[in-house]
């Protein structure tokens, strides 16, 4: 893509983890309501399982998730005792012992924990929900603090995938992120990782960062490929000082500009392709016998609040501090700060303080920007189709695709719509059209490149 075009589509727009996005969530969906869509799941839906663990040891001063700094075990032991409770809070609230068919421990770190509270959480969750036999459990892994007898347990526990925070081997980027990560640590957790048996191994990379360039990102892509991961997401760094504060730290000038973000991400998407990945939607890389790649050729891919995924349950249930779930009634959210998510957990209340209700008009405009995100392509006749709905109601949000189709990111013939590869980083853009949301508020989200 030419510099200009990525200048010019320098816009704030949704991930499209969700539809309605979160800025949209509200107070009018509280702990009854939540409580309410619970027991009204039917038995037999399949559930995905999310545990959020809100703290970390240091701060790398790009992190964009929700965690708190701790040097003391202390507190992460007395948040994961109101996890354990919360677990048996919604389980309490369930019709019956629910089938979960992807447990996934996401954070802040979860290799902050000990040993011995991952397995106990594992075991909690097994207590109260029925883990399928061939359940997916993923854990975030962070090489810096996680030891052998941690991967040890994971694997005691049936942990089936790990996903490895690198972002860049650079120890330059490395020392203005606030993050020193020699390789040789990355290398010994991936070698206890396979001596283990934890054998789908994916690797985090983020480019955008400080002082990095396209070539020192693709030293970083050839050192990720030698570990041959199954997956590697490249995520673009998004610098958003005025929702966290520690970004500050990171010196304005030493960013790389809109142009040099793009040549990054299209330098570093070429390497890896070439090294025989399969580029899936924006940010994803698979290889092609990795379950990402073969339900990408399958049009069965989602997008949850994960990013892309092979997960299919309709109802998503998040536990911790800022949890999210995704039911098939609406969206919730936990209770973001540590210290009144434990409170109202103690108190034996549900900790969600915010959401929305989704409506039919929701559910369609939700399939037709999860599918155009998917696989890059929509036919709006065919999911109308699927909900029995007149796809002439999205001609006038067609029409405001002309600019991105003057400008060759998109071909459009009718209603069906094909990004082009040059399009492909503003998909974004495209998948706007349909967000009935945006136009009412001024929420301002990470860039499209
Ligand atoms: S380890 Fe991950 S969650 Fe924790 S501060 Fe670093 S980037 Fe953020």
């Amino acid at each position: 893509m030419h510099p200009e075009l990525a200048a010019k589509y320098d816009l704030r727009v949704p991930r499209y983890t969700s539809y309605p996005t979160a800025p949209h969530f509200s107070p009018a969906v509280g702990p009854d309501r939540y409580a309410s869509w619970l027991s009204a799941l039917p038995p037999e839906t399949p559930l995905s399982l999310y545990v959020h663990v809100a703290y970390c040891a240091e701060m790398c001063w790009f992190c964009g998730c929700h965690t708190k700094i701790t040097r003391q075990y202390a507190p992460v032991a007395d948040y994961m005792d109101c996890v354990w409770r919360e677990i048996d809070m919604v389980a309490d609230r369930l019709p019956t012992r629910m089938t979960a068919r992807h447990l996934h421990f996401g954070g802040g770190s979860p290799t902050i924990l000990s040993p011995a509270d991952f397995v106990a959480t594992v075991q909690r969750v097994k207590n109260r929900f029925q883990l399928a036999a061939d359940a997916e459990i993923a854990v975030e892994l962070d090489p810096r603090t996680a030891d052998e007898d941690y991967v040890k347990a994971m694997a005691g526990c049936g942990v089936t995938r790990a996903s490895i925070g690198v972002q860049d081997f650079n120890p330059v980027v490395q020392e203005t992120i606030n993050r020193i990560q020699p390789y040789d640590v990355t290398a010994r957790v991936i070698g206890w990782l396979r001596a283990y048996g934890v054998s789908h191994i994916n690797m985090d990379l983020v480019y955008g960062l400080p002082h990095q360039t396209a070539e020192s990102l693709i030293e970083t892509v050839d050192k990720a490929v030698g570990f041959t991961p199954a997956r590697i997401s490249l995520f673009g760094y998004a610098h958003v000082p005025w929702m966290k504060k520690h970004q500050r730290l990171i010196p304005e000038d030493s960013l790389p500009d809109t142009a040099e973000r793009w040549r990054q991400y299209e330098t570093a998407t070429q390497r890896l392709v070439s090294h025989g990945y399969v580029q899936v939607g924006l940010d994803h890389f698979a290889r092609a016998d990795d379950e990402m790649a073969i339900a990408l050729k399958e049009k069965r891919l989602h997008r949850n609040f994960q990013g892309y995924t092979t997960d299919v349950a309709p109802a998503l249930i998040g536990f911790g501090a800022s949890g999210i779930g995704s039911l098939p009634q609406g969206y919730v959210a936990n209770e973001g700060g540590i210290h009144p998510y434990k409170q109202t957990i103690r108190d034996g209340r549900l900790a969600t303080v915010r959401g929305i209700g989704v409506n039919a008009d929701d559910l369609l405009r939700r399939a037709l920007i999860e599918r155009l995100m998917c696989d890059l392509s929509l036919d709006v006749d065919a999911v109308c189709a699927r909900f029995n709905a007149d796809p002439a109601q999205f001609d006038p949000d067609l029409e405001k695709l002309h600019g991105l189709e003057a400008d060759g990111l998109l071909h459009r013939n009718g209603r069906r719509i094909v990004i082009t590869d040059e399009g492909r980083p503003l998909v974004r853009a495209a998948c706007a059209v349909f967000d009935r949301y945006l136009k009412m508020g001024e929420a301002r989200h990470s860039k499209a490149v």
